[in-house]
């Protein structure tokens, strides 16, 4: 273990979990709406979010990247772990995200955070050929949008073996630092891709991020896990078109 790197030893207890997680699930999604169901397979472009949609969230890998964000606090501020603790909680519910908070609060420059949080083991990340394939088959443009950093989602996507599917990254560094589910970086996004919202679909974990995709007229498909983060909000589930459990079996059952 090189210096300064998490102690992941307890994450291997996740590793045959994390890579047997792949059987299939019952997908709940009925197309019940034939309007959203013609968007998925008109769609010119595809839309996914990287970390829990396109792994499974049973890999752990937040956990893995959550420990290092209050190392770097810890390390920063002089403080003790607890104390980083309760100060990364107060960013993440202040700004929504820690990395926000640190910016707006303390001026800390993003690129030597971004780049310790996310040096993280990926042995618990297997290749999902059958998610592969799946994308393989799939007709349109594919790109990654996520909160992560471009070389956090080159390593991760290598990792499945789904690498060469993405034609762009659009991270949290061409968002300018404004996290999903601020609506600004998505019509970015969006422009800067040559992307149609009304020929696209947005694929995510987290409900939330769902909300600016569906305003700005995209279809939406949600990939719930367990985690309470992953949830809608009470107000409703309007902006949610489809539910897949299974991403991939979600994929492989669309009608060509
Ligand atoms: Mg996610």
């Amino acid at each position: 273990m090189r210096p300064g790197r998490p102690d992941t030893r307890h994450f291997s207890r996740n590793r045959l979990w994390c890579e047997t997680v792949i059987a299939p699930r019952q997908n709940t999604d009925s197309t019940a709406n034939p309007l959203y169901g013609a968007a998925l397979r008109g769609a010119a472009t595809w839309v996914f979010d990287l970390d829990n949609t396109l792994y499974p969230a049973s890999c752990n890998l937040f956990a893995q990247v959550s420990q290092r964000m209050g190392e770097f606090i810890a390390r920063t501020f002089a403080v003790d772990l607890d104390e980083a603790r309760r100060r990364q909680k107060g960013f993440f519910q202040t700004h929504g995200t820690t990395l926000r908070g640190l910016m707006v609060e303390h001026g800390i420059e993003p690129t030597e955070f971004l780049n310790f949080v996310h040096d993280i083991d990926l042995g618990v990340v297997a290749a999902m050929p059958e998610l592969d394939a799946a994308l393989q088959r799939l007709p349109g443009r594919k790109l990654i949008y996520t909160n992560g950093t471009v070389a956090h989602a080159d390593r991760i996507l290598r990792k499945l073996g789904i690498h060469k599917h993405f034609e762009a990254t659009f991270d949290i560094v061409a968002s300018d630092y404004l996290p999903k589910p601020e609506i600004a970086p998505y019509r970015v996004m969006l422009q800067r891709h040559g992307v149609d919202p009304a020929r696209a679909v947005m694929v995510e974990d987290m409900a939330r991020n769902l909300v600016p995709a569906a305003a700005l007229g995209m279809t939406t498909v949600w990939v719930p896990t367990t985690e309470t983060w992953s949830q809608p909000e009470a107000d409703g589930q309007a902006h949610i078109h489809h539910t897949a459990p299974d991403l991939t079996a979600f994929l492989a059952a669309l009608p060509d």
